[in-house]
């Protein structure tokens, strides 16, 4: 371990006030129960980063269990134990979680199986982690409050930008760590280290990720699907071999370049204010399959276990996209109710790739027009004014409305005096003079 660091000021700093007294109260909990507890993990990396946004995870020299307890009574927080594993989750009452753990040796009974947990120190579990840079602690305890503990020499890789794994077994005992290696060296743009790749590309002949779990394999994917820089991930994961392992049936090259601009286009459509969030790995997911048979496409939201939604939004991306392509491309004047009826057809999910494949500036500003019309031309009529007007509910209703949203959309009707004039004017074209009943 690195002598003499202490990094109590930087966590003054980085750390918000409430997560500051958090790991200032669990020292002083650990003094009181008599066991030793650190903050460990990728919290160290962030502090060293000057990263907000963290997540604290602890380890506790002694029982985990009962740290957990005391920390939670003292915020008025719930404590979800997992006793098998000696390990506990601290839930503050908004939502705010602080995960604690019990330092343990993992054995491995096969390669990636589930780790079977026998009590042990900091040391062990520092060195089961996957790579240097997480694998740094923060004493919490007494006057050693702030020291940086540092057994793999993580906060030097931390400055040169290396990703670099603790043991050469690593990537055979957890092959998930495969996707986190690249997930960290995009994030961050940092360098795998030569011997951790070359570590990586032996796994991956050795089809190692064949072992893990789909559920597994998911959760880590999907968390590379929501970063930002998801696209070079993937093109990463394609580099290495791994792209097969993780989209089976997919042809990379028929979806590069999408997957290069896609993080482009999610920024200009939020910047339009179509912000895509917490589905922004719909997105990809969608842009990843777009040039697949639907067969293709099934099977991995299958495998994935997307839920009905997700896959229908899948499903109806991969057979409408060209069609709304085509019909924003074409020249000359088209309705706006004609355009708009074709995006519809689309998920918001999708939205992305259309953007990334409209390849002029007029058509993504066409693309931009029709979006904003699109929100703001809900007409103010609805079902209620056509049964006020007498009209029994049924698919006159429908259509009515249909209507006069396509009258807005073209700019036919401007405010909700014109839509009623248009509403009535349609039943009663459409429908005889006066109501039915
Ligand atoms: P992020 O910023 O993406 O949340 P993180 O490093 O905090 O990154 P977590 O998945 O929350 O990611 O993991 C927390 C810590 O647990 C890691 O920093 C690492 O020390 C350890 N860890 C997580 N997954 C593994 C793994 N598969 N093998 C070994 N250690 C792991």
């Amino acid at each position: 371990a690195t002598a003499g660091t202490n990094i109590s000021e930087l966590m003054r700093q980085v750390l918000a006030p409430r997560e500051w007294d958090i790991l200032r109260r669990a020292g002083e909990t650990a003094a009181r129960l008599g066991c030793r507890v650190f903050a460990a993990g990728g919290v160290v990396r962030d502090i060293l980063l000057q990263a907000g946004n963290l997540d604290i995870d602890l380890v506790v020299e002694g029982d985990g269990i009962a740290l957990a307890g005391a920390l939670a009574g003292a915020y008025g927080a719930q404590v979800r134990a997992h006793r098998r594993f000696g390990t506990a989750e601290v839930l503050f009452p908004d939502g705010f979680k602080v995960d604690v753990a019990t330092a343990r040796v993992e054995f491995y009974e096969y390669p990636a199986a589930l780790p079977r947990v026998e009590s042990s120190c900091l040391r062990h579990d520092l060195y089961r982690r996957d790579f240097t840079i997480n694998a740094m602690a923060v004493d919490l305890n007494g006057e050693n409050f702030g020291d940086l503990i540092d057994f793999f020499g993580g906060r030097q890789d931390l400055q040169q930008g290396l990703i670099r794994v603790l043991y050469n077994l690593s990537f055979i005992e957890d092959p998930i760590r495969l996707l986190r290696a690249v997930r960290f060296e995009q994030r961050y743009g940092f360098k795998i280290e030569p011997q951790t790749l070359k570590l990586m590309e032996e796994a991956v002949r050795r089809e190692v990720l064949t072992r893990v779990s789909t559920e597994r394999l998911w959760e880590e994917l999907k968390h590379i699907l929501l970063e930002k820089e998801a696209g070079r991930m993937l093109e990463r994961l394609h580099q290495l071999g791994m792209w097969p392992f993780v989209f089976p049936g997919v042809t990379y090259w028929e979806v590069q370049p999408v997957l290069h601009d896609l993080g482009a286009a999610m920024q200009a459509l939020d910047e339009w204010g179509f912000a895509t969030g917490h589905d922004s790995w719909l997105c990809y997911f969608i842009a990843v399959l777009h040039w697949s048979s639907p067969e293709t496409a099934r099977a991995l939201c299958e495998r994935y276990h997307l839920s009905k939604r997700q896959a229908g939004k899948v499903v109806s991306s991969l057979s409408s996209w060209q069609q709304v392509l085509s019909l924003l491309s074409r020249r000359g004047e088209v309705r706006n109710s004609e355009l708009a009826r074709g995006l519809l057809l689309l998920p918001p999910e999708a939205y992305p790739l259309i953007l990334t494949l409209l390849d002029e500036e007029w058509l993504k500003e066409r693309f931009r027009q029709l979006l904003l019309l699109l929100k703001e031309s809900r007409p103010s009529v609805d079902g209620n004014f056509i049964r006020s007007l007498g009209y029994r509910p049924g698919p006159v209703f429908r259509r009515a409305l249909d209507a006069v949203w396509r009258a807005r959309l073209d700019g036919l009707v401007k405010n909700s005096e014109e839509e009623k004039a248009f509403v009535k004017e349609f039943l009663s074209r459409h429908y005889g003079e006066g109501p039915h009943d």
